[in-house]
């Protein structure tokens, strides 16, 4: 049986390493250079920069997860920072620890009169393990679900509404922004504090190099800087056309790309699903997002904060989501990404759809773009050395947009991501077969709310199953 996968990233990885293993003779076909698609990282000046992981769910031995990362070879080790994130606001910081007692007990002693609302939301916290499967003493399912339900239809926003301490209420919303549902902190915040979302060893790109050696070593193809670019069913196969003027025959082929512009692409825009095309003009209701990040080299001396810091900037230095809030994640957890004595530092800043737009098109022109980064960078890099003066001496290294994951994972919007959920949006989930295009599977991060890479690796496992049948 030839496979053919359309996409390098963790689900057509993913996808491949299970399909080859099953004996099929498998070529993914992945048109950049390096990484898993967006599970990436990439070196500027002997600086390791990552393009991704914050947390890998599926990091506790046991879970299901953990057995397909196993499989793929994601984990190598596994690294354990002691906080999620910390949030400080009128000189009050909320910290995410990774001892969620810890963090409850400060929240509580930081704010008395929060008391009840803090006690309410460790429970909720303590419920999504249950639901999840990883919690060390797990409740009964009915109270998991009683103590989760008072969240499941407000946004995060709503959520800290009912906290009277800003500084609790500037850390509910963080993560997220404001608008989207307030699941996704209490469930990301579980996994972590339940052991089950820490780092890959290596972060992304060691991860993203474990899981492409892991499936040349299952006997499969890798093509590398290959754009797929048409595909056709001839006879009974489907034969894929190459931007480098290549052909190449399948008997079955996965899409594993961001599906709006893979179906459009290789097969026309008369194949893409009517009910989920709908949904792209809803936008309230199905919001696309990407993100504008800056990384710095600084001399670990001069840093002043653990993990991954949020605080309050007088102005953001350019439009996002979280107004006047700024992200800086350190990474001393991994020291070979830096030279001796110095740190990488990252910021990361989600923008909406609109601002995804404005970037891209800004891209289309050379200078603008180049103006455009750079005075984002020069503004955020003033607001970071206004708030941790110690980091006055910090060096910019890389700057990207919702422009680069535009152009480098081919993604609508430069949307990396599928549609956010907010308390209004019903969770969409793109179809693994599409009826006019028979032997064809889709699989990325998609293919279920609220995506990310434990979306893109179970929809590529059960691809390859669909494919081999
Ligand atoms: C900044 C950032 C932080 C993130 N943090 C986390 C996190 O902490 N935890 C988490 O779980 N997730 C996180 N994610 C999301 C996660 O990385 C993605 O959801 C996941 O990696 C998507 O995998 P995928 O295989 O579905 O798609 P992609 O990674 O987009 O892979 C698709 C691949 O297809 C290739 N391709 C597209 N078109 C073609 C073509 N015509 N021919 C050949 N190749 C093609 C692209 O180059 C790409 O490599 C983050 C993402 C980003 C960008």
């Amino acid at each position: 049986m030839r496979v053919g996968i359309v996409g390098g990233g963790v689900a057509g990885l993913t996808a491949g390493i299970f399909a080859a293993s099953r004996g099929a003779d498998v070529t993914v076909i992945e048109k950049n250079t390096s990484g898993a698609g967006a599970m990436c990282g990439w070196v500027r000046d002997g600086y390791m920069i990552d393009g991704c992981l914050h947390w890998l769910t599926g990091t506790k031995e046991g879970t299901e997860l953990y057995g397909i990362w196993k499989k793929c070879g994601v984990l190598g080790g596994v690294v354990k920072t002691d906080s999620f994130f910390s949030s400080t606001s009128d000189s009050s910081t909320v910290t995410f620890w990774r001892d969620e007692a810890r963090c409850f007990e400060e929240m509580a002693s930081l704010s008395p009169e929060d008391g009840r609302e803090v006690a309410k939301l460790r429970r909720a916290v303590a419920a999504a393990s249950t639901v999840s499967g990883t919690a060390s003493r797990p409740m009964k399912k009915c109270e998991a679900y009683l103590a989760l339900a008072p969240y499941a239809l407000i946004s995060a926003g709503e959520l800290a509404e009912r906290f009277k301490s800003r500084a609790i209420r500037r850390a509910l919303c963080d993560m997220t922004g404001k608008r989207f549902s307030s699941l996704g902190l209490i469930f990301a915040y579980s996994a972590f504090s339940s052991g089950n979302g820490y780092l890959p060893e290596g972060g992304s790109a060691g991860a993203a190099k474990r899981m492409v050696g892991k499936f040349i070593s299952e006997g499969g193809t890798y093509l590398s800087g290959t754009e797929a670019n048409r595909a056709l069913r001839r006879g009974g196969a489907w034969r894929v056309s190459t931007a480098d003027g290549g052909t190449m025959e399948f008997d079955s082929l996965i899409v594993a790309a961001e599906p709006a512009r893979a179906v459009t692409e290789l097969f026309g825009v008369e194949h893409f699903p009517k009910s989920f095309a709908k949904k792209y003009s809803m936008k309230e209701k199905y919001p696309l997002f990407s993100s504008v990040h800056f990384a710095f080299a600084a001399k670990s001396a001069d840093v002043p904060f653990k993990g991954t810091s949020f605080f309050d900037v007088r102005r953001a230095p350019y439009s996002s989501v979280n107004r006047g809030r700024m992200m800086l994640r350190e990474f001393s957890h991994e020291p070979s990404f830096a030279p001796e004595g110095m740190s990488v530092l990252q910021s990361l800043s989600f923008v909406g759809e609109k601002e995804c737009h404005e970037w891209i098109d800004l891209s289309k022109k050379d200078d603008a773009y180049e103006k455009a980064k750079a005075a984002a960078a020069e503004a955020a890099t003033e607001r970071i050395k206004e708030y941790y003066p110690s980091l006055s001496g910090i060096k910019l290294l890389d700057v990207w947009t919702p422009a680069s994951y535009s152009s480098y994972l081919g993604a609508t919007c430069g949307a990396y991501m599928p549609f956010a959920l907010t308390p209004a949006t019903i969770p969409a989930s793109f179809p693994a077969r599409i009826k006019t295009l028979p032997r064809v599977y889709f699989a990325s991060s998609w293919s279920r709310s609220p995506g990310g890479v434990p979306t893109a690796a179970y929809a590529g496992r059960d691809a390859a199953d669909l494919a081999l049948s």
